[in-house]
């Protein structure tokens, strides 16, 4: 396992000024332990999410590269050493692609369900990865986060969802399911925080003349993605709990727009009798860094003190 101190391991970009790491630093000093949310990326290119607690790093999925994951760690003011651990949904590349080269570079454990990790592990043939199987449906810890998972559908071999609880709040990881089941939504009703996946608007979906109607077909199917319909639905379900903030997903780059998943999810949760303002609804983007979000409360302090670099 390669240690790496504050500035020397990481390289400057035109993206990424030196100073950066430093004053990012700085700014977190400012908040206190708690628990928090950073999306690093999120869309078909790449997934990636931090969270942080008091005695805890973890990063959820690990799919954008080793390179995008330590640049855009240290624009939150973290560096690679001190992430504890990565948990897999599953193998796809844009949930996993980067964690091969990662974990040759920092020796991160990376938790995943046993079909998960055998998926990855033939195709990397030998690999020095340090697993730690899980079985769906447990639950463990990762320092002082407790960690439940479920399973979701999707055409992937055993794909998962998280909730995360610290400190009596509660963090839910939705993405890459063709259908929320009632066991999904069971497990994420008391979630403070969702990220949700809200990957395309129906109607553009079936407008696209890009993809063929095979390519449709998957991503409409109970085993493909999730629609901005579909994600809306599961908020307006989950009113009168927690839920305070859902962040939005996985968009698709042509069938799909900011505004327009943030819209139908307003929609549908003002007309399911929210308050205007209780339910912060923000969308995750590819190429930036989103605000450091604290789990359980409103608001959120941008990180992003520089673009982060193209994919
Ligand atoms: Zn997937
Ligand atoms: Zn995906």
């Amino acid at each position: 396992m390669v240690l790496l101190t504050a500035t020397p391991g990481l390289k400057t970009s035109a993206y990424f000024p030196e100073a950066a790491l430093d004053t990012a630093r700085d700014a977190r000093k400012n908040f206190p332990p708690m628990f928090h949310v950073t999306i690093l990326g999120s869309g078909s290119a790449g997934n990636c999410a931090l969270v942080e607690s008091a005695k805890a790093r973890v990063l959820l999925d690990g799919g954008l590269s080793a390179k995008q994951m330590r640049e855009r760690l240290a624009l939150c003011g973290v560096n690679p050493s001190e992430i504890d651990a990565i948990l897999l949904t599953h193998e796809h590349s844009d949930h996993a692609g980067g964690v091969e080269v990662w974990c040759k570079q920092f020796g991160t454990p990376v938790y995943a369900n046993s079909l998960t990790a055998e998926a990855l592990r033939r195709a990397s043939g030998e690999s020095k990865t340090d697993w730690r199987v899980f079985t769906t449906g447990a639950d463990f810890e990762i320092n002082d986060i407790a960690v439940q998972t479920f399973s979701v559908p999707h055409d992937a071999m055993d794909p998962v969802g998280f909730m995360l609880h610290h400190g009596g709040e509660s963090l839910g990881l939705l993405t890459d399911l063709g259908f929320a089941t009632k066991l999904a939504c069971e497990r994420v009703r008391q979630a403070h925080t969702l990220l949700i996946e809200a990957n395309h608007d129906e109607k553009l979906l079936q407008l696209d003349t890009r993809r063929p109607w095979s390519t449709k077909q998957r991503i409409m199917s109970r085993h493909g993605h999730l629609s901005n319909a579909a994600a809306a639905t599961v908020l307006a379900e989950m009113l009168g709990e927690n839920l305070r903030r859902a962040v939005l997903g996985h968009l698709s780059r042509d069938c799909n727009s900011p505004d327009l998943a943030a819209n139908t999810v307003r929609d549908r949760i003002t007309s399911a009798g929210a308050a205007p303002g209780s339910v912060e609804v923000f969308v995750a983007t590819q190429r930036e860094v989103s605000p450091r979000f604290a789990v359980g409360a409103a608001g959120g302090a941008p990180v992003c003190l520089a673009k982060a670099s193209r994919l």
